[in-house]
């Protein structure tokens, strides 16, 4: 346990400086926390208020001054520009990832929508990573093109095709990693080495990775973001997004969020803290179980292929296996069949649950072709890459032997 300073300069311990040389579960427990808390509680306490109060005109006037000149101040003045609880679960976001700073907001996509109308302005260009989440790629490919910003979407994984799509306009590079539902790994390195030659920002959306498994930001990535929803809050019952990085990049991506609004509310950001004090015991667990799982699924008949970069034949096993701590807890498989087939597969499970969304401790299942991509037809899903006999495996903490007997006797079933 370390020593340092809380907010009145007193020595204190298990606290903000629970830093870089502590392991990840050490890091989950104590990162950030800058104790004592009010009330000496052990953990941050709920502050339930839209507005706060000034004592006279005096005080009011210090306040003021001392934000005009930027100067750091412990109190709040309104909920949309700050909460105690909200700054309490950033310290801790921050120190895991290693960022500068952390900013939570209402969802994930509430962290790539705030930070990306930050970072560009009509007649900027970006590129971004084809295979991804669909409402990051709605927002980049429709959303975005409204207000005249200009985009390249080149294959995760194809850094050549990346660094030919750069332009003298483009001014950020955006992936998943790994991405959604591939599980493409980029190269962290190689991003960071054109992204520096070329004086572009870089952009990582790192939710299916997790700060237990892989940390941007120690490679030069300038800015990661994550949908907390997943495995950060981690009990499938809370929506929220994070975004990290240098003081000065967040300081003018929180500004936006203080006009824009989507800020994440106290409630959640408590549930948030107290998720991630499990956060490495989580991943650690759901990493293993998934490493099991694709092997038995690769072992298979009755499936064509497993998508999983802890396997070898993953496109990006070298990659992923230099770069990350662990692979992440989700498995993407093909059955052998149709849509029907797989179907009936799904149906077939009892442990996994039928659910969108990902990184909880219940395991999910689905289909992407008739969640996300419902209402596409078979041939505009393959122009997205989504097969109909995909199935996306969420693997929760589980016993990973009563998983492997459910996907056993599923599978017998087809
Ligand atoms: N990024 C990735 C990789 C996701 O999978 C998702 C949601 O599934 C999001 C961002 C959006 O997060 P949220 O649902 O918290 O807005």
């Amino acid at each position: 346990m370390v020593l340092s300073e809380n907010n009145e300069g007193k020595t204190t311990r298990g606290t903000k400086q629970a830093e870089v040389s502590h392991g990840s579960s050490t890091m989950s427990v104590h990162a950030g926390d800058d104790r004592p808390f009010p009330y000496h509680s052990l953990t941050p306490p709920i502050v339930q208020s839209a507005t706060y109060t000034f004592k006279d005109t005096a005080d009011l006037r210090s306040f003021m001054e001392a934000r005009m000149w930027g100067m750091e101040t412990k109190r709040v003045e309104y909920g949309r520009y700050g909460n105690p609880t909200i700054t309490a679960v950033e310290a801790k976001l921050a120190a895991l990832d290693r960022g500068q700073e952390a900013m939570l907001l209402a969802s994930g996509m509430a962290g790539i929508t705030t930070t990306m109308l930050t970072l560009l302005k009509s007649g900027d260009h970006f590129i971004i990573t084809d295979d991804c989440y669909r409402r990051t790629r709605q927002f980049c490919q429709t959303f975005l093109t409204r207000f005249g910003v200009l985009s390249s979407v080149v294959p995760a994984g194809d850094m050549i095709a990346l660094e030919d799509a750069i332009q003298p306009g483009t001014k950020l590079i955006v992936s998943e990693s790994p991405t959604n539902p591939y599980l493409r790994v980029i190269d962290l390195d190689r991003l960071v080495e054109i992204a520096t030659r070329k004086r572009v920002k870089t952009l990582i959306d790192s939710t299916f990775a997790t700060p237990v498994n892989q940390r941007p930001i120690d490679f030069g990535i300038d800015l990661v973001v994550h949908s907390a929803t997943k495995y950060l809050g981690g009990h499938n019952d809370l929506l929220a997004g994070v975004v990290v990085g240098s003081a000065s990049l967040i300081a003018l991506i929180r500004q936006n969020l203080w006009i824009l609004g989507a800020v994440s509310d106290t409630q959640s950001a408590y549930l948030l803290q107290r998720g991630l004090k499990t956060l490495a015991l989580r991943v650690r667990k759901q990493n293993a179980s998934a490493q099991e799982i694709a092997e038995y699924l690769e072992a298979h008949p009755k499936v064509r292929r497993v998508w999983y970069p802890g396997l070898a034949s993953h496109p990006d096993h070298t990659v992923a296996h230099q770069q990350m701590q662990g692979y992440g807890g989700v498995v993407s498989f093909e059955i052998d069949g149709d849509l029907e087939v797989t179907s009936r597969f799904i149906d077939a499970v009892t442990i996994p649950i039928i659910a969108p969304s990902l990184g909880g401790v219940e395991s999910l299942i689905e289909q992407p072709a008739l969640m996300s991509y419902y209402e596409l037809s078979t041939e505009e899903r393959l122009t997205q890459g989504i097969l109909d006999n995909l199935v996306r495996f969420s693997v929760g903490v589980e016993d990973p032997e009563d998983l492997i007997e459910d996907l056993a006797q599923a599978l017998s079933r087809l």
